[in-house]
């Protein structure tokens, strides 16, 4: 069959010219049995794979795709804005839209600096932090991942557990000797770390809604009182939401714990698909960056006209009546279904949500909320069950430690057969 000699082709080539075939480590199906097929188109919930073969897909480009694959607003913006051309290398008016979309959604936050990536939004703020209190500090929780520079690639993780690295090769010593990283779900751990070194501390990062080690849910009093230490130490307090922020609500964990935290990184949804990162905070703080302040941040493509309108059409249609009422739904009968898999293959497990995040946790007992509570036997599992679901054309991420997004473009009865492949995944032998 000619297309199947492509995926094939495809596939050796990848391997041949790009590290492990991939871009991006997780993507390689290395904890799960099978080959990664090639996606070369997406509509709505579904992805196409080389082969013509169609998916019902649970993936969302690993978040940012809320209304779906190839939205037709999204893509409307995105052609008219590159008419005008790709990039200008000057602040354009797109840029001061979405800025005051994005303040709009997050009113603590009086400027917004723009990326290109998650990655470089935490990067960019963990550096401000460091500049405004004049402290190296940092300390980040086991299991939430932050992008992938150094000073917060520890322990964190679905990336890094899936290929059971705690950490990187090549982050120098030094630079995590700053980094303190603390059990998610834990105030006295909290609270004895800050007891010893709170003077020194810059900045508590954590994602509010943690979903990088599976999706570990965690308690409004735990949050509360990370915002009270960090008040009264002194430090500061950022809230990750580069997967939460415009997904769980308008303005993310933040505006749905009602806490304030100091900082806000988001990115994902904020390009519509597009590579957009950014980050967020009160003016006093975010006029120590440069130009008007001592720390250094920049970046080529940052504010890309084009990037900017997926990032707006995106938001604008999320905005629309009922919108998150529906995701919530959706979100509520994908969760109904897999907990009738789980029931009905006779598996022990789990369903964590929050919204139209979740994640399927293969292991008995309660669903856990920090990362050392999850069982090693439950990956395993995964990692056979996902090719069989794959077989059944449904597109689940290539690690049991990542969560499963809904649509606005998915409807009840995809998810229903999404929910039945995954009954017969788990029952076969
Ligand atoms: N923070 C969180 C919470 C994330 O989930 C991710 C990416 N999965 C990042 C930061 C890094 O974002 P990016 O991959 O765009 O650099």
């Amino acid at each position: 069959m000619v297309e199947l000699k492509l995926g094939t082709d495809l596939l050796a080539r990848a391997r041949a010219a790009l590290p492990g075939g991939v871009s991006s480590p997780v993507r390689a199906f290395g904890a799960v049995e099978g080959d990664p097929p090639f996606v070369v188109r997406g509509q709505g919930a579904s992805l196409f794979d080389a082969q013509g073969r169609e998916h019902i897909d649970l993936v969302c480009s690993w978040g940012p795709l809320i209304l779906g694959h190839a939205h037709p607003a999204v893509l409307d913006a995105v052609q008219r804005a590159l008419r005008d051309g790709l990039t200008f290398g000057a602040t354009c008016a797109a840029e001061v839209e979405l800025a005051e979309r994005v303040l709009k959604r997050y009113p603590f936050a009086e400027r917004v600096r723009f990326t290109s990536s998650g990655t470089e939004a935490t990067m960019g703020a963990l550096r401000l932090a460091r500049g405004a209190t004049g402290r190296d500090r940092v300390v980040k929780f086991d299991g939430c991942y932050h992008g992938h520079f150094d000073a917060l690639l520890v322990k964190g993780g679905s990336g890094l557990a899936t290929f059971g690295t705690p950490s990187s090769a090549g982050v120098p010593q030094a630079t995590t000797a700053m980094t303190d990283v603390l059990p998610l779900d834990d105030e006295h751990a909290a609270r004895a770390l800050f007891a010893q070194k709170g003077s020194e501390i810059a900045l508590v990062v954590i994602e509010p809604m943690p979903a990088n080690a599976g999706l570990l849910l965690q308690r409004q009093a735990f949050l509360e009182t990370l915002s009270e230490l960090c008040s009264e130490h002194g430090a500061l307090l950022m809230f990750d939401e580069v997967i939460s922020g415009f997904r769980v609500a308008p303005g993310g964990m933040t505006e749905r714990s009602g806490i304030t935290p100091d900082l806000v990184a988001v990115g994902k949804i904020l390009g519509g698909g597009m590579p957009v990162g950014a980050f967020l905070g009160p003016a006093q703080l975010m006029e120590q960056l440069a130009p008007n302040g001592p720390v250094y941040h920049a970046g080529t493509l940052s504010g890309n006209p084009v990037a900017m309108a997926a990032g707006m059409a995106t938001l604008d249609t999320l905005e629309q009546p009922g919108t998150y009422e529906r995701l919530e739904q959706l979100g509520a009968h994908l969760q109904r279904g897999w907990e009738a898999a789980l029931v009905a293959s006779g598996t022990p497990g789990s369903v964590a949500r929050m919204g139209s995040v979740l994640w399927l946790c293969l292991q008995e007992g309660e669903t856990p909320r920090a990362f050392h509570r999850i069982e090693a036997a439950g990956a395993e599992r995964y990692g056979q069950m996902h090719a069989r679901l794959l077989e059944q054309r449904v597109w689940m991420a290539p690690s049991a430690y990542e969560v499963a997004f809904v649509y606005t473009a998915h409807d009840e009865a995809q998810l229903d057969r999404a929910a039945a492949a995954l009954a017969q995944a788990l029952s076969a032998p």
